[in-house]
């Protein structure tokens, strides 16, 4: 939940959905793992931090586990931050292997929502999870011995933020979960694992993907990775709703973390950003398109292409700067990358808050041609900050990227496919506009105009709770 912890998009998601529920009146609380930071930036953020009396209690391989639970007060949200230094331990958040012995801080977090009521004196209607790591909130409620009878006085609402990611484990954790009779093919068996997502896609009462173009595409053979056919048996409880973007806390006119603030009004703090970054990484001359990219640099983000066409890029006159951590076979082509040209490429490896929010400020086209995106809040952000987005027609990206060329009132360029030349005729086509002027502020105004907040996807959450109170899933 950012900004207390964050890998990606989920964080921010988690972060600002409950807020903007709050706003509308649900009474949204969350509940984390203190991962080791957590409790330092919410004291460094100046938060309201109480330890709550109770401590929470879970029974893990025939063993009660117990945590303390803290009560951080961010903004108008509630959220409870469970505390054991022992199963939280891992500053990266993610195990690099998953296992019966690495998935058990996901167990655990999974069953403290439904202890959580024990602790405090509050209970929810719902409980809403998110990806493969909270599937056994859903799971458990229908299929844990004890937590199935609890499990009744529960709504859950499951929401896919990335459906490659599924949790597969081996079965041997169902052993320390008293849940062995639950390895059938019509509940967790998957090719001889467990597969905790598809779990969760079958028994929580509805479930949620992070855009409607991405709800659509995970029905197939290609975008479902192996769960397309529980995904269209399902089908009709599936909804896509689209991320929104907390625009309080991106906005350029009030962004703390930059040099200079500005708005589509008042464009000059732009540039200051710009000379900013280019001082900062010593990348050369002002004049030149600044092409940018923050994100992960894995396969699904097409870091591959941007790699393959960077000569090209820079032959048609741009600087390049990229953030980002990942596959160390990318992260070592874009460090020699910008060895080899240092006026004109710029690699800023690891994960990097402030650095991310210069980039968005200082760029003119933001780089995102993923392979597959569920919704991607990257792009949402750079058009805020009149960083001009260049996709690839996917997921969310489809859903929220309009293209300047092929639409008058676009502000983003667009490519259908999955190639080295199709980007490169995307970028042709973006840096051709920003040569043109006046053409290109219009674009710019139009894209910091767009916007892409809560204030539509916060009250679709809202009518799927009611729909989901009163239409719970009977499973066998
Ligand atoms: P994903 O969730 O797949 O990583 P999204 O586009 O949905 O992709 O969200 C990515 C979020 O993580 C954005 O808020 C982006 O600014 C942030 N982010 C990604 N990489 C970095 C980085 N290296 N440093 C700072 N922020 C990053």
């Amino acid at each position: 939940m950012a900004p207390l912890s964050k890998v990606g998009g989920l964080a921010d998601v988690v972060s600002s959905l409950p807020k903007a529920l709050v706003r509308l009146r649900t009474d949204a609380r969350v509940l984390i793992p203190a991962y080791p930071g957590v409790l330092d930036k919410a004291h460094d953020m100046g938060l309201r931090v109480t330890r709550i009396k109770r401590d929470i209690h879970v029974a893990l391989n025939w063993r009660v586990t117990t945590a303390k639970l803290w009560k951080i007060q961010y903004e108008d949200v509630p959220v409870y931050a469970i505390d054991n230094c022992e199963l939280f331990n891992n500053p990266l958040i993610y195990p690099e292997d998953i296992d019966p012995e690495s998935i058990l801080p996901f167990c655990f977090l999974s069953l403290a929502g439904y202890e959580l009521s024990q602790a405090i004196s509050w209970k929810p209607d719902i409980l809403h999870a998110h990806d493969w790591g909270t599937s056994l909130v859903p799971i458990s409620g229908k299929w844990h011995p004890f937590y199935s009878m609890v499990g009744k006085e529960y709504t859950t609402v499951y929401t896919i933020h990335n459906l490659a990611h599924q949790g597969i484990v081996s079965p041997s954790i169902l052993d320390g979960l008293g849940m062995e009779d639950s390895f059938t093919i019509n509940r967790l068996e998957f090719f001889g694992s467990v597969n905790l997502m598809k779990g969760a896609l079958i028994t929580s009462d509805a479930v949620t993907t992070v855009s409607p173009r991405y709800a659509q595409e995970i029905t197939g053979e290609t975008m479902g990775v192996g769960l397309d056919g529980v995904i269209r048996e399902r089908q009709d409880k599936i909804r896509g709703i689209l991320n929104g973007l907390d625009t309080r806390y991106w906005d350029p006119l009030t962004d703390q973390l930059i040099p200079c603030n500005y708005s589509s009004e008042q464009m000059a703090g732009k540039r200051s950003c710009k000379e900013a970054l280019l001082e900062k990484t010593g990348l050369e001359d002002i004049s030149r398109p600044l092409v940018t990219m923050v994100g992960r640099l894995y396969s699904q983000k097409g870091i591959e292409l941007v790699i393959g066409n960077m000569d090209d890029v820079i032959k048609e006159g741009a600087n390049i700067f990229i953030l980002g951590s990942g596959d160390e076979t990318f992260e070592r082509a874009l460090e020699e990358k910008a060895s080899s040209l240092p006026h004109r490429v710029s690699f800023a490896r690891g994960y990097n808050e402030p650095l991310a929010h210069l980039a968005y400020a200082a760029g003119d086209i933001f780089l995102m041609p993923s392979l597959f995106e569920p919704c991607g809040l990257s792009q949402l952000i750079a058009l805020r900050y009149g960083n001009i987005p260049l996709v690839r027609e996917t997921g969310g990206l489809a859903d929220t990227i309009l293209d300047a060329d092929k639409n008058t009132r676009g502000y983003g360029f667009v490519f259908s496919d999955f190639s080295s030349s199709s980007m490169l005729l995307a970028c042709k086509r973006a840096l051709q506009a920003f040569y043109s002027g006046e053409r290109w502020n219009n674009i710019m105004t139009r894209a910091m105009k767009m916007d892409f907040s809560w204030d539509h996807s916060a009250p679709e959450y809202q009518s799927l709770y009611s729909e989901a109170l009163h239409q719970r899933t009977r499973v066998d």
